[in-house]
């Protein structure tokens, strides 16, 4: 149930409604609006008549949600929300509405040189963030692994040196404690649905990219959201990184109708991944207009400075080249969405 106050009332009434509303023991979290406040109801509200909450004084509208998420309900939550994440050179990015924002950098932390000349090459660019995995989850375990706590050490330092912030993905929750100076953690497509971690991030206070799951529907996904942000951090960005389906030709097929269906459902930021979607690099140019002109809030993208020789991934990493075009096509694009870049 979601419950918009009339504009204009204080905070000590809200906070006396609410003490009345969680006597029927349910959690309520709120949201504060331009002009309202929303109050989420999260438990059984069975037990609240719906009809004198209307008559009371204080309410504007009661909503009764039928979707099972309602931390991540745009009911709950009108407006978009918008991340922002302080870099290492002082400028403020923002993830969300009115902005497109573009992670890039190797599937995988390889070496200093690696990372560092990739860092410097996205940077450059004009990428907002760099991307890199040391704790990897490969389906063969004969596969290379990461490098782990040295391969984290490695993005920090290219971080520091080209003063970029970085994601990198979390795959176990003895790990966070190395993520401090980690500005979002991912969340790979085969943990979507790993609840004990999702409960822990819901207890730290760092953005995290959550992916969608290689056979997970949307609601899934909102659901899985609803973890973290039930544990007090709302800062989740959703990513659409393809699922699966019985056509080989591409790795996975990108599901972009999951854009406008998320953000007409959810609030939170949508980012796209043309390069787990796809699997193959040449086709990541295309796919990430596609996902721009259906209301992508940016983009996360596999770059290799020698995709031949990369351990993970070469297949879809496309070269700093490639990614400097793309970013130039990605500047007119923002222009026609109307987006900050
Ligand atoms: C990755 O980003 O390198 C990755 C493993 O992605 P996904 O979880 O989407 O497969
Ligand atoms: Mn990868």
């Amino acid at each position: 149930m979601v419950i918009a106050l009339k504009a204009g009332i204080s905070q000590s009434q809200a906070e006396r409604f609410i003490g009345f509303l969680e006597k029927y023991g349910v959690t309520v979290h709120v949201s504060q609006g331009a002009a309202h406040v929303v109050l989420g109801l999260v438990g059984d509200t069975t037990g609240i008549d719906e009809e004198s909450l209307r008559a009371h004084h204080l309410v504007d509208k009661v909503i009764r949600v039928q979707e099972p998420y309602k931390m991540a309900n745009r009911a709950f939550h009108p407006h978009d929300t918008i991340i922002d994440i302080l870099g290492p050179d002082q400028a403020v990015r923002h993830i969300g509405d009115g902005y497109l924002t573009v992670m890039a950098g190797p599937c995988s932390v390889e070496t200093q040189e690696q990372i560092g000349a990739i860092a410097t090459l996205v940077k450059k660019a004009g990428a907002g963030f760099l991307r890199g995995g040391a704790y990897k989850p490969r389906s063969s375990p004969y596969s290379f692994q990461g490098l782990g706590p040295e391969g984290l050490r490695l993005l920090l330092e290219a971080k520091k040196q080209s003063r970029i912030p970085i994601i990198t993905e979390l795959m176990d929750i003895q790990d966070l404690r190395f993520f401090e100076d980690v500005d979002i953690v991912q969340i790979g497509a085969r943990n979507m649905q790993n609840f004990s971690l999702l409960k822990e991030l819901g207890r730290c206070r760092k953005p995290v990219l959550l992916k969608r799951g290689l056979a997970n529907t949307i609601t899934e996904l909102l659901m899985a959201s609803e973890y973290i942000m039930t544990g007090g951090n709302e800062q989740v960005i959703l990513c659409e990184r393809g699922i699966r389906s019985f056509d080989t030709y591409t790795r996975n097929i990108l599901d972009l109708s999951a854009i406008p269906a998320i953000k007409r459902q959810s609030h939170l930021p949508v980012i796209v991944d043309p390069s787990h979607a796809t699997g193959l690099s040449w086709m990541v140019p295309a796919m990430t207009k596609a996902a721009i002109a259906a209301g992508a809030d940016g983009i996360i993208v596999e770059v290799h400075n020698d995709p031949e020789h990369a351990l993970c991934d070469g297949d879809q990493s496309i070269t700093p080249a490639v990614f400097e075009q793309l970013m130039q096509t990605i500047r007119r694009y923002a222009e026609i969405e109307n987006k900050c870049f």
